[in-house]
């Protein structure tokens, strides 16, 4: 392989600590890094080109009384199906009500309710509302702004726009001792130099526009990878990229940054369609539908556009009752990348003709794991859709259950069904011995006997009769 040479430096700064990027990360470890010193922060174009400004939806953390950090470290790992890191999860969902209230002391405005508290909205794989959010869902842009104006206001912070770190320098131990950069437009720093330091922090973002289709800006190249394997150092987990399952599809041809359709859409109601107006994932597919995380999305709509051959992403329908919402939420995208141009988006509104839906059944947990049979699986997710059906509604408005939770878990030695009713919301918990169903031999009659102990649990608890679809 043919690598390009820079030249060499022509000229040398130093600080104490030198970072690398300038979105969330490079700017929260320039201000922490001030106490270890003077501080260089440099970013490869303009202060807020990554990715950070963009940010739509919000940000996951713990707050609400009726929430706690264990709860989400379980929500995190249920959707992690096993993957997952279990120490850092647990210090990003206990640390993260600190640091949120980090950002609002630094001046950061999130959306509050009528009483003062942060206002609170749900997203895929939660099963609490815990996404604090800024100007709707211009969060990611609310957070680099109050960044962006802290680390300016430092004086022990240098900021440097348009400035490409090439390379990491090492010493003789192979320890990075500082970078090489180009710097356009900076005075005497003009052109190819080295910035020497104590410490590098590399806090360069995402490498989405090494895909076809990405949401990313330009500047997410992964170069901050790129440098330190270069340097020598072990680069792990690169595998976990995430994919957003939904973009604004601007036509064949259309390059580079493709507007986000945020999550926050389906979360108020819209559901995905594909083009001959069947559901792309439904309650039979996954609980959680149209909010099951976004791996789970995310492979329906690939799998769906392969089967149709469609090369056009799906579309949304809208429940009726939030047709205002959704379009909110789509026009309030930024304009598309270059051109400057809005996206002409159709948001189809069913209105009246679908019946308005009073209650909210949420089906929460319990993702895929390789110990439970797929049949077992297979039978309780269908099951469960069953449960949510609109049909069912009246049945459960008539014991004064507003949302419907529903949590599976596959860890206990002794199967059982836990119910709890907190004013007009009602948890239900099916617990088993997940190994063990691979004994059985048929795992479907299973799901049946849990989800029929799961709805008389409930007529026993709110004395209700029947549930007009299912035994129990
Ligand atoms: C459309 C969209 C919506 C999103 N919505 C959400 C959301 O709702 N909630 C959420 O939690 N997350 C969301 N994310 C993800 C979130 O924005 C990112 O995870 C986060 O902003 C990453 O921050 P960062 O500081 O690591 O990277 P970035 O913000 O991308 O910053 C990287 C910085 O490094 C600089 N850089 C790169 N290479 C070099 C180089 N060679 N030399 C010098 N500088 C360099 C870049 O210019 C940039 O300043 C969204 C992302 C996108 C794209």
């Amino acid at each position: 392989m043919t690598r390009l040479l820079a030249p060499p430096p022509g000229w040398t700064v130093s600080a104490d600590v030198v970072v690398v990027g300038s979105g969330v990360a490079g700017l929260t470890a320039a201000l922490h890094a001030t106490r270890a010193g003077s501080v260089l922060l440099v970013t490869k174009v303009l202060v807020d080109d990554g990715s950070t400004r963009w940010a739509q939806g919000g940000v996951a953390a713990a707050l609400a009384a009726d929430d706690s950090p264990e709860d989400h470290l379980q929500d995190t790992l249920v959707a992690g199906v096993g993957l997952c890191d279990v120490a850092a999860v647990r210090v990003l969902c206990t640390e993260g009500p600190a640091r949120l209230r980090e950002l609002v002391e630094l001046g950061a405005a999130f959306d509050r309710d009528g009483a003062g508290a942060f206002a609170l909205t749900r997203e895929g794989g939660h099963s609490r509302d815990r996404i604090v959010h800024a100007g709707g869902d211009a969060t990611g842009a609310e957070v680099q702004r109050a960044l962006v104006a802290a680390v300016r206001a430092h004086p022990g912070i240098r900021l440097v726009e348009h400035a490409l770190v090439l390379d990491l320098l090492t010493d003789a131990d192979g320890r990075a001792a500082g970078v090489t950069l180009h710097v356009l437009g900076e005075g005497s720093q003009d052109g190819v130099g080295a910035a020497l330091a104590r410490a590098v922090v590399l806090a360069t973002g995402g490498l989405g526009q090494v895909y076809a289709s990405t949401t990313n800006p330009s500047v997410s190249t992964g170069d901050g990878v790129a440098l330190a394997l270069r340097a020598g150092a072990e680069v792990t987990d690169l595998e976990f990229v995430q994919f957003h399952p939904t973009s604004l599809w601007l036509g064949a041809g259309s390059a580079g940054q493709q507007p986000l359709v945020s999550e926050a859409v389906r979360g108020e109601g819209a559901f995905l369609v594909d083009l001959a107006g069947e559901r792309v994932i439904t309650p039979g597919d996954h609980p959680l539908a149209d909010l099951a995380p976004r791996d789970v999305v995310a492979k329906a709509i690939h799998r769906r556009m392969l089967e149709r051959g469609d090369d056009q992403w799906t579309s949304y329908v809208d429940d009726g009752k939030n047709a205002g919402t959704t379009d909110a939420a789509l026009s309030a995208d930024p304009p598309t990348t270059g051109s400057g141009r809005r996206p002409g988006v159709a948001v189809r509104a069913r209105g009246a003709h679908e019946p308005e839906s009073p209650a909210r059944i949420r089906i929460i947990g319990g993702g895929p794991t390789n110990d439970v049979p797929d049949s077992y699986q297979r039978r309780l997710s269908h099951l469960l859709g069953v449960l949510a059906a609109p049909e069912g509604q009246e049945w459960w408005l008539a014991a004064g259950v507003k949302e419907l939770q529903v949590a599976y878990y596959f860890e206990r030695a002794t199967p059982r069904v836990r119910t709890r009713l907190h004013r007009n919301v009602l948890a239900a918990g099916i617990e088993r011995n997940g190994p063990g169903l691979n004994h059985v031999p048929d795992p479907a009659t299973i799901a049946d006997r849990d989800v029929e102990n799961l709805v008389s649990a409930v007529r026993k608890r709110t004395g209700l009769g029947p549930h007009p679809l299912l035994p129990g």
